[in-house]
């Protein structure tokens, strides 16, 4: 008998529901951009654990905190009463948000809890039974969250009562950037000309770019134009910056690139570096509301907020938004010449280290490459580059890498697509491969 793998033990023990078991690999490290296979293999991980290990894997400012926060003598068991780690880091997040969001920050442990607990305060908190969110946003995975999202993965979850769900607009499938954007402001207008009043509803809440729909980036003014809306019929703008936040897109708030002032903001992924934290941050009287209470045992534990706080200092410290746009304007340079090379990448678009690469089966049909894509993704993992996938379709390259990133890595990311989009594109790979394994 053959001694099981890592892998085969996990598959084994823990329920298949509880995370994505992507790739037949288990990993036992990790190193900045790379993750260390139960094999030894180095693999160059674009992903950063869907965007959460923002500052790479196993990064020494967050060992070193988390270290420190478990030696002191709250160690991680200090809750439910006022500790110096998470006071710090709420005092951080004060500070780098608009002065409308400057209220008080609500601590959980991921952009699920966040979400859903703003999505009840802010019914309370306005007296206004409505909220509206997007097509194709994700904003979690609990009842609460995916109550307000409208990603069809998602399909056959109970939605709020008071959802409305509005079309994100979608520049390369909707005629253009001024083509998608008048739509969707007509769209919304028209919904407050009639079913939706505009005084029934408490909160929009918005990704600046639409990560797990398909990193869609809208036109450029139509957030603009979303916002005055919402100021006119005094609707609060909640802005999701789960997935783009925290300097990935190239400004440390992805919503800076569209001019806009949220009311609230949700921090989580790359918040704690790969610890479970999240914060919301908005005016007082919603964030103090009775209720956004929601008392989960663990919550504001010093060991995750001392990592957020580690988090947000190395990424002020080393710039590494300033390193998001320049590695993520080079990441995106080489991407556009596999885009002459490859007829199935149809659209690459993005902001800093927020890229997404629409692969389609023609680019004149733009019907979605959805097997193609998952193949390319197992392909690049074969060679040896860790990619997922995302989009209501399921068919775009998703590139959420460390914000540590370098020309170089990028550039070796570049040359495991090409490799795995010519095998795919040239029949190298068994069609069949994918059928062996979970999570596809
Ligand atoms: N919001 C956005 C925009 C996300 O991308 C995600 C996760 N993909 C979430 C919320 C949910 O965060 P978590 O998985 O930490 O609950």
């Amino acid at each position: 008998m053959t001694t099981p793998s890592l892998y085969q033990r996990d598959a084994a023990a823990i329920s298949k529901m509880s995370f994505l078991r992507f790739f037949p690999q288990a990993v036992v490290g990790g190193d900045g951009a790379y993750l260390i296979g139960d094999d030894g293999r180095r693999l160059l991980d674009l992903s950063a654990s869907w965007g959460a290990a923002g500052l790479g894997h196993s990064h020494p400012s967050i060992r070193k905190a988390v270290n420190k926060a478990l030696e002191s003598q709250a160690g991680a068991s200090l809750l439910s009463t006022a500790n110096l780690p998470s006071v710090e880091l709420a005092e951080k997040l004060l500070s780098i948000v608009p002065k409308r969001a400057a209220g008080r920050v609500w601590l959980g442990h991921s952009g699920s809890d966040a979400n859903e607990t703003v999505a009840r305060a802010v019914i309370a908190a306005t007296g206004r039974p409505r909220i509206l969110a997007f097509n194709g946003a994700y904003h979690g995975g609990t009842s609460g969250s995916m109550a307000i999202s409208g990603h069809p993965a998602q399909q056959g979850v109970a939605k709020a009562a008071g959802l409305t769900l509005i079309p994100y607009p979608n520049a390369y499938r909707d005629g253009g950037a001024e083509q998608a954007e008048a739509a969707a402001i007509d769209h919304l207008e028209k919904l407050f000309a009639g079913p939706v009043p505009p005084n029934e509803v408490a909160a929009l809440f918005i990704e600046p770019i639409q990560s797990d729909g398909g990193m869609v980036v809208p036109p450029q003014n139509y957030f603009r134009k979303v916002e005055a809306l919402c100021r006119q019929h005094g609707i609060l703008l909640v802005c999701d910056e789960v997935k783009v936040g925290l300097g990935r897109s190239g400004r440390l708030h992805c919503f800076e690139h569209f001019g806009i002032e949220p009311d609230i903001i949700v921090f989580g992924k790359g918040l704690g570096g790969g610890l479970p934290i999240s914060a919301a941050v908005g005016p007082t009287e919603i964030m103090n509301h009775s209720a956004a209470f929601s008392f989960q045992t663990v919550h504001g534990n010093p060991v995750c907020a001392a990592a957020a706080l580690a988090v947000l200092e190395t990424i002020e410290r080393n710039d590494l938004a300033a390193n998001a746009a320049e590695v993520g304007q080079h990441l995106t340079d080489g991407l556009e010449r596999l885009k002459q090379k490859h007829r199935m990448i149809g659209d690459i678009r993005g902001r800093g280290l927020a890229i997404g690469v629409e692969l389609v089966t023609d680019r004149m049909s733009k019907t979605p490459a959805r097997h193609e894509t998952a193949l390319t993704v197992y392909r690049a993992f074969e060679l040896g580059l860790v990619l997922y996938y995302v989009g209501v379709s399921s068919n775009i390259l998703e590139f959420t890498p460390p914000l540590t990133l370098t020309k170089a890595e990028a550039d070796s990311g570049v040359d495991m697509l090409d490799r795995a989009l010519s095998d795919v594109a040239e029949g190298r790979v068994d069609p069949d491969v994918l059928a062996a394994f979970e999570g596809w």
